[in-house]
């Protein structure tokens, strides 16, 4: 079977979400389509406020949509939030009295997974984003990359079907972020996870993504998605490609920053 026949692992339809606050109501975000299949890594753009932590909200099944549908995974096997999706924030939030290995271990600590094999996942994990010789040691003597590993790590330690990050890598110098988004590939290609990538950074969607997702704000929408078609594996000097240049000057175009 080819990869474009293949059910969509995750499916959504005409989603709308409005959030109430006392008596007020929010429409945080609407139209969102979205097909997005197994093994795929999948970008969301677009600005500050446009709903994209919203979609990811919806998906973790924090905040169901308010309309439209949202499918997971397929009739059979069944699909459940906490043990099925792996999540990293802009924020590592390691807790800074475990050790990265103990860090990693917590979401199969909390899932009740049998300790000792998940220790060992543990490890090898730490070892595949490049931590091998930091995995006794505490967040606060790490840097702000080498922390992000660590909660990427801790993402993929129960083994789930789906890692939602949410703008994972805003926090990280300009220089650091390049190098975390190779890692990324890298990671993505050796763990064959489905993933959808939050971001506001325009190039880092497009390097990054097999599909944009490109959200607008005012009203807040999903305005377009679209496969990318650039050469893999992935290097930084796609960037320099006219092929990369006119992805992004469509996802300006579509923003109306052209
Ligand atoms: P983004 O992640 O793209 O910056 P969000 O998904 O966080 O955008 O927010 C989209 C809109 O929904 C914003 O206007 C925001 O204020 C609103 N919103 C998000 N979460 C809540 C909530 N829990 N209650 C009320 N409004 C919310
Ligand atoms: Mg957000």
């Amino acid at each position: 079977m080819s990869k474009m026949d293949q059910e969509p692992f995750v499916k959504l339809e005409g989603v709308k979400k409005i959030f109430k606050v006392g008596d007020k109501e929010f429409l945080a975000v609407q139209d969102v389509t979205l097909d997005v299949r197994e093994g795929e890594l999948v970008s969301i753009v677009g600005p500050s406020g446009c709903g994209k932590s919203t979609i990811l909200s919806i998906l973790s099944e924090l905040h169901p949509a308010t309309e439209g549908k949202v499918q997971i995974g397929n009739e059979m096997s069944p699909f459940t939030p906490g043990k099925d999706i792996g999540m990293v924030f802009q924020k590592a939030l390691l807790l800074k009295w475990r050790t990265i290995s103990d860090n990693v271990l917590l979401p199969a600590e909390i899932l009740g997974l049998p300790i000792k094999e998940s220790r060992e996942r543990a490890r090898d994990l730490i070892e595949m984003v490049g931590l091998g010789k930091f995995a006794d040691a505490f967040p606060q003597q790490l840097s702000g990359g080498m922390q992000q590993r660590a909660s990427i790590a801790r993402a993929l330690v129960h083994d789930p079907r789906l890692i939602l990050m949410d703008e994972p890598f805003g926090a990280l110098d300009a220089l650091t972020r390049e190098r975390m988004n190779l890692e990324l590939l890298r990671i993505w290609k050796e763990s064959r996870k489905t993933i959808l990538f939050v971001t506001h950074g325009i190039q880092e969607a497009v390097f990054l993504g097999s599909q944009v997702a490109v959200m607008t704000s005012g009203p807040a929408r999903m305005a377009a998605h679209f496969d990318i078609d650039l050469p893999e594996p992935r290097t930084l000097d796609v960037k320099t490609t006219e092929k990369f240049g006119a992805y992004t000057k469509e996802i300006y175009h579509l923003l109306g920053m052209d």
